[in-house]
């Protein structure tokens, strides 16, 4: 499914193609796409909202193959191993953030689905480096919002600097959220969820919710950390004002609506504001870990590679329980 240029969801942007077979190139590995989840990112990037540096392109970071093609030099996979692919494709390895743990930041990484062709495809190509083994035990479509949903909803929670035992708010309630709370549960937190969509309060409370409320609501308690998944700036004093004193706001968004003008008392108390912004291989690694030990469950509703615009129209309506998942093979 191709975009070639950015439209509104609802004008269905992907196009069905017939792609040649990418080869795998030194150090790459090709895979079947077996599932690949829909992220709220695949909607900004068709709807242009965030840069598209490569036209046509095939969307979709949240890749689960099997590798049937190994290029040279590759040792690490081997034809049929099963895998997962996130939104970091490459980095340049040398420079200051790759070398000092924060590869999340490198100015040359690539992104899959943005900078290259990504899974809503029933082949792609990737760096051996940059896949993961996948915990057994998860279906395909089970682990598919695993590679980012969960992965950059771990690397929130870690920015949020949530402690065990520590009260969090979680704002908005999608892919990435269910599965945040799960890891939050597992480490004895408290979650206070924010959401406007009932069915969306009804999950949280299934999945552990201390209390469920609206943005505008005040809950039983200050929260010591916070996360939005919204892409919405107008979350930002809301959050803060409930958030205590020295507490940290992480915005999992890589766009988002501008925040309002707002009095500094709001921020004064040493409370922080920090976005999250992509994630490691390291983060990768220690949520497909956490995964299979917790273990993590993950709500799907699946559907077919050809419908991938009608998924993309209901997440922007917000009608997804869980998350998306189209399933390829
Ligand atoms: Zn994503
Ligand atoms: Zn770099």
């Amino acid at each position: 499914m191709v975009l070639r240029g950015p439209k509104p969801a609802e004008e269905n942007p992907l196009e069905r193609a017939n792609l040649p077979l990418p080869e795998p190139a030194p150090g790459q590995v090709r895979l079947r796409v077996q599932a690949c989840g829909v992220c709220h990112t695949d909607l900004h990037l068709v709807e242009g909202e965030i840069a598209l540096p490569k036209l046509p392109v095939v969307p979709g970071h949240q890749i689960i193959g099997r590798v049937d093609a190994v290029g040279e030099g590759v040792t690490r996979l081997r034809a049929g191993d099963r895998v997962g692919v996130p939104w970091l494709y490459s980095t340049c390895g040398e420079c200051e953030y790759c070398l000092g743990g924060l590869e999340n930041l490198c100015d040359r990484a690539r992104f899959t689905g943005q900078h290259v062709d990504g899974g809503f495809a029933e082949y792609m190509v990737v760096p051996a480096a940059f896949a993961y083994a996948i915990p057994h035990g998860f279906p395909d479509d089970q682990a598919a919002p695993l590679l980012c949903a969960g992965i950059i909803g771990y690397r929130s929670l870690q920015l949020s600097e949530i402690q065990p035992g520590g009260r969090l708010g979680l704002y908005g309630f999608g892919a990435s959220a269910h599965i945040t709370i799960q890891v939050a549960r597992h480490w004895g937190c408290d979650v206070y969820v924010f959401t406007r969509s009932e069915e969306h309060q009804r999950h949280a409370l299934e999945l552990g919710a201390a209390w469920v409320g609206q943005a505008q609501d005040t809950p039983p308690a200050e929260i010591d950390s916070a996360i939005t998944f919204a892409p919405a700036g107008w979350l930002v004093p809301e959050v803060l004002r409930v958030l205590r004193k020295g507490g940290t706001l992480a915005i999992n968004a890589i766009h988002m609506s501008p925040i309002p003008e707002m009095p500094y008392s709001l921020l004064y108390g040493e409370r922080t504001v920090r976005s999250v912004t992509n994630a490691t291989r390291q983060d990768g690694e220690e949520l497909l870990r956490l995964a299979a030990e917790i273990p993590i469950h993950t709500d799907v509703e699946l559907y077919p590679l050809d419908e991938a615009n009608a998924v993309l129209q209901r997440l922007k309506q917000g009608q997804i329980q869980g998350a998306a998942v189209l399933q390829v093979a």
